[in-house]
């Protein structure tokens, strides 16, 4: 399973803007964009915007987002261009259905790695079978359940009370005393909490 490692607050950085990859710690006063308000690396001169970095940026904002790589966005753009309607918001709500965002969302876990790792390691399952793929793509009325040791539970536990106040889409049912949770509907373009302006990232894939 390829994944981004190393430091993620330089993503960030490189985006100009918070992406949110730390969960809750970002909203501390040690966010990498408050102590660095400069793109990472040595050779920091002011770049010139062109059509095609404007594209680019965008899609790597959103790669970075969701953690995903290269050929697995593409591999998510093909598929957006086969379904039926906008690829742009087709694109961004294949994504949004990856079953480690919905971990997330749902408030299971402090930050998307955490999600991912939860995943990867076999402790989710949906509809009561173990599901170890972070880029499983849910479905209406998939039921998602944190089913791990003591240890597990715990470190679940403490997620869903940092995550308390934190918004629910529309399309989940969180239930946290089951430390789990339900899709009651698919997500639409407005459940996207993200800034992203898919249109870019349509221009630069269908060159
Ligand atoms: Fe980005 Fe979070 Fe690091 Fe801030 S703390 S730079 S929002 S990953």
């Amino acid at each position: 399973m390829a994944r981004l490692t190393g430091g993620v607050c330089k993503l960030c950085r490189r985006e100009g803007m918070k992406l949110f990859l730390k969960g809750q710690r970002c909203f501390s006063e040690k966010c990498g964009i408050n102590r660095r308000d400069y793109p990472p690396g040595m050779h920091t001169r002011p770049r010139k915007t062109t059509d095609y970095s404007m594209q680019l940026r965008e899609k790597q904002k959103a790669k970075r987002i969701y953690g995903v790589l290269e050929r697995q966005f593409r591999n998510y753009f093909k598929e957006a261009v086969r379904q039926k309607g906008n690829t742009g918001e087709n694109l961004l709500v294949l994504l949004e259905r990856r079953i480690d965002n919905v971990v997330l969302n749902l408030g299971l876990a402090r930050s998307r790695f955490d999600a991912r790792q939860m995943i990867a390691h076999g402790h989710v399952q949906v509809n009561g079978r173990r599901c170890d793929v972070p880029s499983y793509l849910v479905r209406v009325g998939d039921s998602i359940k944190v089913a791990g040791k003591e240890k597990v539970r715990k470190k679940v536990q403490e997620a869903i009370e940092i995550n308390k106040g934190q918004a629910m889409p529309a399309w989940l049912d969180a239930n946290p005393s089951e430390m789990g949770g339900k899709v009651v509907q698919l997500p639409q373009r407005g459940d996207v909490p993200h800034p992203i302006d898919e249109q870019l990232i349509i221009e630069l894939c269908s060159r």
